[in-house]
């Protein structure tokens, strides 16, 4: 007997056909004579309808009652769900995040998870029931309810793999693994039978959907090794766990995409000590993050920077460095919301030298220009015109030999 987790994305149970499909996946399991605990994620698109509901009402909504509202889609899940395997003839017992014991921080939209008390949840599964938990939500120590970030069923269904003790955690989605690149951009990806927490996740922060950043930050503290594979289909998925030794050979584990993002220039700031961190806490203060950061060297008193943020945080972002340069005594800001970043990813880079070079050739094959570059340990990253890069991106995936041969 094996104790396993089961995560079920949106597009899984986007609809009843779905949702008794997910059903039958479960009990079969069920009947091989294991315990099952599964988690679910809203509707596709469910989110995302709520979201938009609540800005038509109030533009700027408080977090707690977003989280309030958006939990509503998980909840709906979990209770068809049960359903679902009651007319199976399965006994399976639905529970919100909170009920299922996952502890948060206060921060409402944003949680991150405290502690896990899933006593009982187990109680539920040595009673031989299956246990369906809502994703995405927990409650914080005076019970107020939570969420844990877009795409946080994910960091649900790790966070009780590790909570439960469990001999297997497995993400179902609508890919039937990770891919070399998104396979809706690169027709010719190829599928990653393994890949290790740290390609995982860089790929997911430099903005590979397919698994929250978050969730996979939490599976390599744990150690919580994790299986990506289609509700759809019977194929092997692909496993992410510790790296091995073996995984070095390859130089590009992956190729990652980031549309949504935005390039903030400022010209003529005065160049005296202080002004670069002026301008960075002011946008901190706004809660925006920055990613990548180039300062042009100061000529007659002046100097010129230029950093990245998410496209969504554009407007905010430029508006606390107006405040600055005001407070500062001049310069300009100007903003490029039409830009991408392409990253490639590989543990392999360790021990590799020449992926930069080959990384450029490659681009300016593509006729693609660099506007800004950075580069860390296991990645390189450029931001590059948003209406070259999936072009780029299929380029790219080619010249690190990563396309798929049939
Ligand atoms: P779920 O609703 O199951 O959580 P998501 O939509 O969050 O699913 O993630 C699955 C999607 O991630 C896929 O449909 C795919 O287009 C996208 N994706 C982006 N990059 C990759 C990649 N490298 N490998 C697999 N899927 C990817
Ligand atoms: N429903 C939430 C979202 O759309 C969480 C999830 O799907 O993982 O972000
Ligand atoms: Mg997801």
């Amino acid at each position: 007997m094996a104790r396993i987790v089961k995560k079920f994305g949106g597009t899984s149970v986007g609809d009843v056909d779905r949702i008794q499909n997910v059903a039958r996946v479960i009990k079969a399991e069920y009947d091989n004579g294991n315990e099952v605990v599964v988690v679910v994620s809203a509707r596709s698109g469910v989110t995302n309808q709520l979201i938009a509901r609540a800005k038509a009402i109030n533009p700027n909504p408080a977090d707690r009652e977003m989280d309030m509202l958006l939990v509503a889609g998980e909840q709906e899940t979990i209770a068809l769900t049960a359903m679902a395997l009651h007319a199976l003839g399965v006994d399976a017992v639905s529970m919100t995040g909170a009920m299922a014991g996952i502890k948060t921080d206060p921060y409402h939209t944003r949680a991150r998870i405290v502690r896990m008390e899933c006593q009982q949840l187990i109680e539920y599964l040595e009673k031989k029931r299956v246990v369906i938990v809502a994703g995405f939500q927990g409650a914080n120590e005076l019970g107020q309810i939570t969420t844990l970030g877009r795409g946080g069923s994910d960091l649900s269904a790790i966070a009780l793999a590790k909570g439960v003790d469990a001999d297997l955690c497995q993400i179902y989605t609508d890919v039937d693994g990770v891919y070399t690149a998104d396979p809706r951009i690169v027709p010719k990806a190829r599928k990653i039978q393994e890949i290790s927490y740290e390609e995982m996740l860089e790929l997911a922060s430099l903005g590979t959907k397919v698994m929250q950043a978050r969730s996979v930050e939490f599976s390599n503290k744990y150690n919580v090794p994790f299986e990506v594979r289609s509700s759809f289909n019977n194929n092997p998925g692909t496993i992410v766990k510790e790296e091995v030794s073996s995984m070095e050979d390859v130089v590009v584990r992956g190729i990652a995409l980031d549309k949504n993002q935005a390039k903030v220039i400022i010209t003529n700031i005065p160049d005296k000590p202080g002004s670069a961190a002026k301008v960075f806490q002011g946008i901190s203060d706004a809660n925006v993050v920055v990613d990548m950061i180039v300062q042009n060297i100061g000529r007659n008193g002046v100097a010129n920077m230029t950093f990245t943020v998410p496209q969504d945080d554009m407007d905010r972002a430029s508006k606390a460095v107006e405040e600055i340069l005001a407070e500062l005594g001049g310069g300009e800001v100007t903003l490029v919301g039409d830009v991408a970043k392409l990253s490639v990813v590989g543990v392999g880079m360790r021990s590799h030298s020449g992926v930069a070079g080959q990384l450029f050739a490659a681009l300016s094959e593509a006729k693609t220009n660099i506007q800004l570059i950075s580069t860390s340990e296991i990645k390189i990253s450029v931001v590059i015109a948003e209406g070259d890069a999936e072009e780029a991106t299929r380029v790219v995936h080619t010249a690190f030999g990563l396309d798929r041969v049939d």
